[in-house]
C-alpha cells in the first residue's frame, strides 16, 4: 500500500473543495471496496478526504418517491420500511449482497461507484486497460468464466459487480451530486458509459463530484417487483446473473414491465427492448421466453462464458414467473 493524506470533513462543500484540491485524492465512504484495492495497489490515491461525517445518512419519504442519502448503509436502506414496501427489488438486491458485516458498512455512494472484481484488474500482474490505460486486457485470453455478455468491447469485458445498482436502473433511480460547478442530478440509466476505448473511464461523474443522494421516484409498478440473483455459492457470492424486474398487469395484459440485468454486463443493464416487447402481451411465460430472446440478441459471449446466455435466458423467465405468480 502506497503512503496517504488523510482528513476528515463536515460538509459537503468543503469535501468537494479538498478532493478539487489535492492531486489524486479520493472521497472514503465505508471503505469495503476503495480499501480493498488500495491494499492491492490497484488504487493509489495520494489523499483521502473522509465523508463519514456529513449529514448525508437520511432516507425521506416524500409524494414524489424516496431521496436517500449518499451515506445511508446498505443494511439500513434494505430493511427500511417504505423500501419494502414500495421497492422491494431494492431490498431484495441489497440483502443479496455480500455479507452483513459489509451491509453494515457500505454506503450508498460508494456502491454506486465499486470496481470490477475482474481478476485480473484485481492482480497487478497482469495486464489491465481498466487499471492501466493501454497495457492491453488479459481477461480476453484468459479464463473468462465471470465475464460480460453485453456492452462488452476489445478493450474490457469486465462486470460491473454491484447488486443494488441493477435495482436502482430498474426503478428509474436518479442520482444527485455535487461538484465544485454545483449541484447535478443524473439519471441513472445514464450515469455509467459504455467502455468504448477508454474502460478506466466508467461514468459521467468528473473526479471531484461528490454523490449526496439517490431519488426513487413513485410509481405503482415498482411495488411489484423482485431481484433474482444466480451466483455459484448461495451467500458472500457476487451474481452470474442477477435478473431486477417490475410488473403492472390489467386483465392478464402486461400494462407495465422494468427489467434490469446483472453479472452480465459492463453497467448495470436496463433491458428496454424487451420492456417494449413485453407491454400489451399477455403476461405468459411464451411471451417471457420472448423477451428475453430480445434482451439477449447483441450478446457476445467469451471463450468460458457462453453459459451465460442460457442462464440469463432462464432467469429472466423465472424472475417475471415469479411476479405473476398469485400470491399465497
Ligand atoms: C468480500 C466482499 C463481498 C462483496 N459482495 C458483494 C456482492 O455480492 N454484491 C455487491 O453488490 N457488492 C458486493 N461487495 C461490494 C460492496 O457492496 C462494496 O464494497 C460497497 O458497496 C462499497 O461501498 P463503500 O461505502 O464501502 O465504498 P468505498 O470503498 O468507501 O468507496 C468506493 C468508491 O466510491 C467512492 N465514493 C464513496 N462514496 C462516495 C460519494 N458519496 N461520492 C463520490 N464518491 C464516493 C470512493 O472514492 C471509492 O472510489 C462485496 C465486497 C466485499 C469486500
Ligand atoms: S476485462 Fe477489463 S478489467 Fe478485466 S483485465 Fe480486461 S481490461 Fe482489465
Amino acid at each position: 500500500m502506497e503512503l496517504f493524506s488523510y482528513a476528515r470533513v463536515d460538509n459537503a462543500a468543503a469535501a468537494v473543495k479538498q478532493v478539487a484540491e489535492h492531486e489524486h485524492a479520493k472521497f472514503l465512504g465505508g471503505g469495503t471496496n476503495l480499501l480493498d484495492y488500495m491494499k492491492l495497489d490497484v488504487e493509489t490515491p495520494k489523499h483521502l478526504v473522509d465523508i463519514n461525517s456529513l449529514p448525508l445518512n437520511q432516507i425521506e419519504v416524500t409524494d414524489s418517491g424516496v431521496r436517500i442519502g449518499a451515506l445511508v448503509r446498505n443494511t439500513e436502506l434494505a430493511y427500511h420500511e417504505a423500501i419494502r414496501q414500495k421497492y422491494p427489488v431494492l431490498s431484495e438486491a441489497l440483502l443479496a449482497g455480500a455479507t452483513p458485516q459489509i451491509r453494515n458498512m457500505a454506503t450508498v455512494g460508494g456502491n454506486l461507484l465499486q470496481r470490477t472484481r475482474c481478476t485480473y484488474f484485481r492482480d497487478t500482474c497482469w495486464s489491465c486497460n481498466k487499471r492501466q490505460p493501454g497495457s492491453g486486457c488479459a481477461a480476453l485470453e484468459g479464463y473468462n468464466r465471470s465475464h460480460a455478455i453485453l456492452g462488452t468491447s476489445d478493450k474490457c469485458i469486465a462486470t460491473h459487480p454491484s447488486d443494488m445498482c441493477v435495482a436502482l436502473c430498474s426503478l428509474d433511480a436518479v442520482v444527485e451530486t455535487l461538484g465544485p460547478q454545483g449541484k447535478r442530478r443524473i439519471p441513472l440509466n445514464e450515469f455509467y458509459v459504455a467502455y468504448g476505448t477508454d474502460p478506466a473511464k466508467e461514468n459521467v461523474l468528473q473526479g471531484n463530484e461528490l454523490i449526496v443522494a439517490v431519488e426513487l421516484p413513485n410509481a405503482g409498478v415498482y411495488a411489484h417487483s423482485h431481484y433474482l440473483k444466480v451466483r455459484d455459492r448461495a451467500s458472500f457470492e457476487f451474481a452470474l446473473v442477477s435478473v431486477a424486474a417490475a410488473l403492472e398487469i390489467h386483465n392478464g395484459k402486461i400494462a407495465g414491465v422494468r427489467l434490469a440485468l446483472g453479472g452480465v454486463a459492463t453497467k448495470p443493464w436496463r433491458a428496454t427492448e424487451a420492456e417494449t416487447a413485453l407491454v400489451g402481451q399477455a403476461a405468459s411465460e411464451a411471451e417471457y421466453l420472448k423477451a428475453a430472446n430480445v434482451a439477449l440478441q447483441n450478446a457476445k459471449p467469451q471463450k468460458h462464458n457462453g453459459f451465460k446466455i442460457e442462464l440469463t435466458r432462464r432467469a429472466i423467465v423465472r424472475t417475471l414467473t415469479e411476479l405473476t405468480a398469485p400470491k399465497v
